[in-house]
């Protein structure tokens, strides 16, 4: 596995894949490990989390440098991921037991019923380089310690993460095979998840990876949780306070470099506000700082990898050529490294690519429409489901929006983020099942009936 710093284009590491032989032997080892590790105590895997959250900000400087070499985040938001890491552990350091503990149901006289949750075993996770930490840690935290163990299928572009995760669990005192990385290509995937010693599977990723996975999965009759794509609508009304809007979209569009599931992506603005919207959008989207991501001052890094930039400027050129608008960027940077400018289109017309798929860079769509009725349609008009941002200083509003559009998550003058003290997750083809706080961590246990007469 080469690996490329999007930065320079140049080759930085390569790792060996593991073999065919390495992987029995790690699958082998983490059914082991399970036995011993989903008996100890709660509290002990509890502790446990705690220490990886203090290994993570010990070590933060290092990893974050891991990510950014690896993928190009630039550094203050890779530093930012490490906290936010910790954060999910110091979290569910703190809440496992209590959201684990035995429900208590309604039952005839003289019996006692409740339901008690249980680990399943080892629990395979394929994730995606773009928030190479968290998306890993979001899995790993809850089920940990839930008692399953963790097999990690990370990117093939971000290795160097994966062992470093890795790492973290090691130096925090867990058990070498409660947590492993297995280095092989996605094509090997799917003999892990067939494998009868992987209990379940989760995928963050691409709808053809969860299908992929997901198929498998089912011919084993297998659990999957799938975070997928998004296309997210981030929706203006003229009440709203424009200028914070504007600012905020402009962030929630490129941050990460664009490539975040739950980016604003489809801006709908309606009409009385659209004109100012769109100029102060426009000057925010223009004054972000793009450039090599090892600088704090950098805002907007290079895309993670060459096919994935190509892949979005054929998005807008292919959208320009049906009609769009390029107000501003729309040329990837005519320097080292796979850099693309935010950009802005408008005139959206229906069914052109940056209309129809998600784009995973920094591509803004700007749309106008009449009025709230317009808005709730445009805002639906995608297949995906994963979160929607809504400003407007009506709360009623605000909460009427809320129930009108089908997503995983809807925020009211707020960006679309993911916090482990809440449930994160889509519907229609961004996935299903949810991660983190209660909900997450219940995903992958044995919801057991104990019924005592
Ligand atoms: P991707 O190509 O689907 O890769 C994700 C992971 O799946 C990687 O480990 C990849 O391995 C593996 N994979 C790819 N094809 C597979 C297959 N046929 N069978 C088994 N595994 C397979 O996605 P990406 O480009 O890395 O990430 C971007 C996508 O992830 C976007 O659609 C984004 O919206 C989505 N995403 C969703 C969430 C969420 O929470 N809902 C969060 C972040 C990202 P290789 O690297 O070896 O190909």
């Amino acid at each position: 596995m080469d690996v490329i710093d999007p930065a320079t284009d140049e080759v930085i590491e390569s790792y060996e894949e593991h073999s065919p032989s390495n992987v029995d032997e790690m699958l082998g080892a983490a059914t082991t490990a399970f036995e011993t590790w989903s008996r100890r105590p709660l509290a002990e895997r509890e502790r446990l989390l705690a220490s990886a959250g203090e290994v993570l900000r010990e070590n933060a400087g290092e990893y974050a440098e891991t990510m950014t070499r690896e993928m190009g985040k630039p550094i203050t938001q890779a530093e930012a991921e490490v906290e936010k890491c910790a954060r999910v552990c110091d979290h569910y350091a703190e809440y496992a037991s209590a959201y684990l503990e035995p429900e208590h149901h309604p039952s005839p006289p003289g019996t006692a019923v409740k339901t008690v949750h249980e680990p399943l075993g080892p629990v395979l996770a394929v994730m995606p380089w773009n928030f190479p930490f968290w998306q890993v840690f979001r899995f790993a935290a809850p089920y940990l310690t839930a008692g399953n163990v963790g097999l990690l299928k990370h990117a093939s572009n971000v290795p160097g993460c994966a062992l470093a995760i890795e790492e973290v669990f090691r130096e925090a005192g867990y058990p070498e095979e409660v947590f492993q990385s297995l280095l092989i290509p996605s094509d090997r995937v799917e003999d892990v998840v067939a494998d009868d010693r992987a209990a379940a599977a989760t995928l963050t990723g691409s709808e053809a990876a969860g299908r992929a996975v997901a198929a498998t999965a089912g011919e084993n009759l297998k659990k999957t949780v799938l975070e997928l794509g998004g296309s997210d609508p981030f929706v203006v009304f003229a009440d709203a306070d424009v200028e914070a809007a504007a600012t905020t979209g402009a962030w929630a569009r490129n941050q990460n470099g664009g490539q975040s599931c739950i980016a604003a992506k489809r801006f709908v603005v309606v009409a009385d506000a659209y004109d100012e919207f769109l100029d102060r959008f426009v000057e925010g989207v223009e004054s972000l700082a793009v450039g090599d991501p090892t600088d704090p001052e950098t805002d907007v890094g290079p895309q993670a990898r060459k096919d994935l930039l190509d892949e979005v400027h054929e998005q807008v050129r292919d959208s320009v050529e049906a009609g769009a608008t390029l107000v501003t960027g729309g040329e990837p940077l005519d320097r080292e490294g796979t850099y693309y400018p935010p950009t802005v289109l408008t005139d959206i017309p229906a069914g052109c690519p940056v209309d129809t798929e998600e784009v995973f860079g920094p591509v803004a769509t700007v749309y106008r429409v009449a009025d709230e009725a317009a808005a709730v349609e445009k805002a639906n008009d995608t297949e995906f489901g994963l979160g929607a941002s809504v400003w407007t200083t009506d709360r009623e509003r605000g909460e009427r929006l809320a129930g009108d559009i089908d997503a995983g998550c809807v925020y009211v003058n707020e960006l679309v983020k993911s916090d482990p003290r809440v449930p994160f997750g889509g519907v229609g083809v961004s996935g299903y099942g949810r991660e983190l706080s209660e909900a997450g961590i219940k995903e992958f246990v044995n919801r057991k009936t104990v019924w005592v007469a």
